[in-house]
């Protein structure tokens, strides 16, 4: 994928000019990104009266979309149930028991019970739930940002297919290669972590598994839930950045998502064996029987500083995995994005009803979320030390 063209659009604001928001009846909103963190904060902002949002994504409205297992804690899911998500629509199955085991010689020598503080959904339900209730007209699938410029004061977007749109608020919600973090903090660039997170899903209807299981063989790790139709998995395992290249047709840093176009024979190989030598024969098998895969290299990045920066009159931020894409383990990047929208929405709320001065609302927001975003980019590398899956 060629790099987008960049302009660096970042100017001295004043404090009226910060505060330009309030000046329009509706300040226009443009949300870059419509996956769980940009459609969560879209809903949110049309929920608190905003009417002037676009959601812009870059994947085609036919492109085949789906993702796997995420767990969801109480103040996320509390946040999703005030938007009319209920638990009932997003969490099929609703244990919150983690098993975790050790596992040696492919047999279990020692198991823990464990209680997480929230429950397991999956990216395609979540996804289903968020953009079913967002109108048709504010989603525009297949425009990829590219661009952002201020003309006369305004921030201006520009697309792959040479469209501009002018907005006052632009929410940087595109993921882990974000070209809002390129734009704003470009310093901050993901590196490789060494290990690869393989993931499937089995169409095994008849499975008796309710939990959530976690097996430690040593250095590796693989975790398996029950999701709709079947289980899904998900194998962490040392990888070097040619081997990636090699079973994904691109390095990591290009590669950031292996979707299942992606995984060719010698990554179905390099699993099924690990799978064979490190886990118990059952789970073995389901990772041997499983068509449906895809991959995720683990990735790391400097720890941010900033969510907000005014850009001409208006301002631009950056939320979810924009921000700070976090090691899995941690799981805490969807969790960070909801609870991060959440916020923002607030804040912009207070700033456009009861006049609070957005440049201080935006900054107390910065410090709410920043700390939580700081320790989850932290946890990663602790967790996975711990797991033996350190950098090679
Ligand atoms: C194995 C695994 C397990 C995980 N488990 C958990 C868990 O248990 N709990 C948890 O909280 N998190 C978990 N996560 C993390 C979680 O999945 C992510 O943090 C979350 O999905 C990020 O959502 P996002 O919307 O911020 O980014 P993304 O989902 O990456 O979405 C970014 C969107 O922006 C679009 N886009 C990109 N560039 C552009 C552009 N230029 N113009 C327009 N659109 C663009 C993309 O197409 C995409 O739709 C896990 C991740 C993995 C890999």
């Amino acid at each position: 994928m060629a790099l987008p063209t960049l302009t660096h659009p970042t100017g001295a604001s004043t404090p009226r000019e910060a505060n330009l928001l309030t000046h329009r009846t509706q300040p226009r909103i443009a949300v870059i990104g419509g996956s769980l963190t940009g459609c969560t904060a879209a809903l949110l902002l049309l929920h608190a009266g905003f009417d002037q949002i676009a959601v812009y994504e870059a994947a085609p409205h036919s492109a085949p979309r789906g993702g796997g297992l995420i767990g969801l804690e109480h103040p996320a899911l509390d946040i999703l149930d005030r938007l009319g998500i209920g638990q009932n629509e997003i969490v099929a199955y609703t244990s919150e028991t983690v098993w975790q085991v050790t596992v040696r010689a492919r047999q279990p020598i020692h198991t823990a019970q464990q209680v997480y503080p929230g429950r397991n959904t999956t990216w395609t339900l979540l996804h289903h739930a968020l953009t079913s209730r967002l109108p048709d007209a504010l989603l525009h699938t297949g425009r990829r940002f590219t661009r952002l410029d201020v003309r006369h004061g305004q921030p201006t977007l520009t697309f792959a297919d040479g469209s501009h749109e002018p907005a006052d608020l632009v929410v940087f919600a595109d993921g882990r290669s974000s070209v809002g973090r390129r734009l704003f903090d470009p310093h901050r660039r993901l590196r490789y972590a060494g290990y690869t997170a393989h993931r499937g899903q089995t169409t095994a209807e008849n499975t008796t598994l309710r939990d959530f299981l976690r097996l430690e063989p040593p250095r590796c790790q693989y975790n398996v839930a029950p999701i709709p139709g079947g289980l899904d998995w998900t194998f962490y395992l040392p990888c070097s950045p040619t081997a990636y290249a090699h079973h994904f047709g691109a390095p990591p840093e290009r590669r950031v998502f292996a979707l299942p176009q992606h995984v060719g024979p010698a990554a179905r190989t390099h699993v099924d064996e690990h799978a064979a030598r490190l886990l118990p024969a059952p789970h073995a098998a389901t990772v041997h029987a499983t068509t449906e895969r895809m991959a995720v290299p683990v990735m790391d990045i400097d720890a941010p500083t900033r969510m907000a920066w005014p850009v001409g009159h208006g301002w631009a931020v950056l939320l979810g995995d924009a921000l700070a894409p976090v090691r899995p383990h941690t799981a805490r990047g969807a969790n960070n994005g909801i609870e991060q929208a959440a916020g923002l929405s607030a804040a912009l709320t207070h700033h456009h009803r009861h006049r609070a001065d957005l440049s201080a609302a935006l900054h107390a927001w910065q410090r709410r979320h920043l700390p939580g975003a700081i320790s989850a980019v932290q946890q990663g590398p602790v967790l996975a030390a711990h797991l033996g899956l350190s950098n090679p």
